[in-house]
């Protein structure tokens, strides 16, 4: 099968498009004739290095999110059958094959069906971002109906299904975004409040939304320095969950307020063979909101194919794509 095979750590350029043999079927697991898949943050990071407790061994063929069609059944396997159109987070990582290649062996714990109102395209920019917001938003945060959050990043991968997570649940959603373009869609997708971060500071915002009081829940999708904005726009005993926290910060106005910080990795979920099936049961009811149309993906209007995964990597590392990057299988 042809396949875009990594064998050294580097920039965009170390893809190279090579034959290797087709996975042998394993129990518990099905083969996948890869229709789709989109590049996450995650998927540059493994490819230049920067996370090497993560990344799978050389030859490494990179990418976890996946959508395609099952050719081939592993014993044990009675959730899925040939023919079946399936999506999940399942490779590309420590011990796992991606989902740069013709075929892709996943466990099947990690995938469900495909929802039957998304083309393969649009199912592979779902399941990382999805998964990830619904750890954040479900599992750390707790959030319910009626309750206020505010959700950085409105426009980004994991922004953009927070908000519609979030709505889904019935919370009034604040979130930002840096340009009209953006604002937009967070508005379309029902954001309640979208503050534009470079013309309003955590002051003014915290003032007008909360009359001074703070946030009580956060969900910061950016890290770095908007992590130290999260703690500003906290009130007091209030929530901080983030997704990108490999850094430094003070941590007195947590004192100060007696914030509670959380931290989601999901990839350490995808690793443990005993959480899998949990992140199976979360994607199937992530299938059926999708399906019940409370939930659906942004796409970059920049689309790839898999001979493109290149120009793909070097879009998402621009900081110019709006939503998903996804590549379509043509081989
Ligand atoms: P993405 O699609 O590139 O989105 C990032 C978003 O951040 C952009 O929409 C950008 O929008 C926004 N942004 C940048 N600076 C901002 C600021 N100061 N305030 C508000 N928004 C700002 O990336 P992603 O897929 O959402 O991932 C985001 C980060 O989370 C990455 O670092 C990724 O590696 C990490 N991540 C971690 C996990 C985990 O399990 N821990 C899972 C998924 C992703 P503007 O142009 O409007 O600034």
């Amino acid at each position: 099968m042809k396949a875009q095979v990594v064998r050294q750590f580097g920039d965009a350029t170390v893809f190279q498009l090579e034959d290797i043999p087709v996975p042998t079927i394993l129990p518990g697991h099905v083969l996948i004739e890869v229709k789709a898949t989109s590049v996450n943050p995650i998927d540059t990071k493994v490819r230049s290095g920067a996370v090497p407790a993560v990344s799978p061994d050389f030859p490494a063929i990179l990418h976890g999110d996946v959508a395609g069609i099952v050719k081939e059944v592993g014993a044990g396997v009675t959730d899925f059958k040939t023919g079946d159109e399936v999506y999940g987070l399942a490779g590309g990582f420590k011990g796992m094959s991606g989902a740069l290649a013709q075929y892709m062996l996943v466990d099947t714990r990690l995938i469900s069906h495909k929802p039957k109102n998304l083309t393969f395209a649009e199912a592979a920019a779902i399941p990382l971002v999805t998964l990830t917001a619904w750890q954040a938003l479900f599992q750390r945060a707790n959030i319910r109906e009626h309750d206020e959050i505010l959700i950085h990043g409105a426009a980004g991968g994991v922004g953009h299904v927070a908000v519609q997570l979030a709505k889904w649940k019935g919370a009034k959603v604040y979130t930002t975004a840096s340009n009209a373009e953006k604002i937009q869609i967070a508005k379309d997708f029902g954001a309640d409040v979208v503050i534009n971060y470079k013309e309003i500071s955590v002051e003014k915002y915290v003032d007008t939304y909360t009359n001074g009081k703070g946030f009580s829940v956060i969900f910061d999708t950016v890290g770095g320095q908007n992590l130290d904005r999260s703690f500003e726009a906290a009130g007091k005993q209030g929530k901080v969950v983030t997704i990108a926290a490999r850094s430094t910060h003070d941590l007195s106005p947590m004192h100060s307020k007696g914030l509670s910080f959380h931290v989601v990795f999901l990839l350490l979920d995808v690793l443990n063979e005993s959480h899998r099936s949990e992140l199976g049961k979360i994607l199937k009811t992530i299938t059926d909101i999708i399906e019940n149309e409370e939930l659906k993906p942004l796409i970059d209007s920049n689309t790839f194919t898999f001979d493109e995964v290149i120009d793909a990597h070097q879009h998402l590392e621009s900081g110019e794509a709006v939503g998903k990057v996804v590549l379509v299988n043509q081989w």
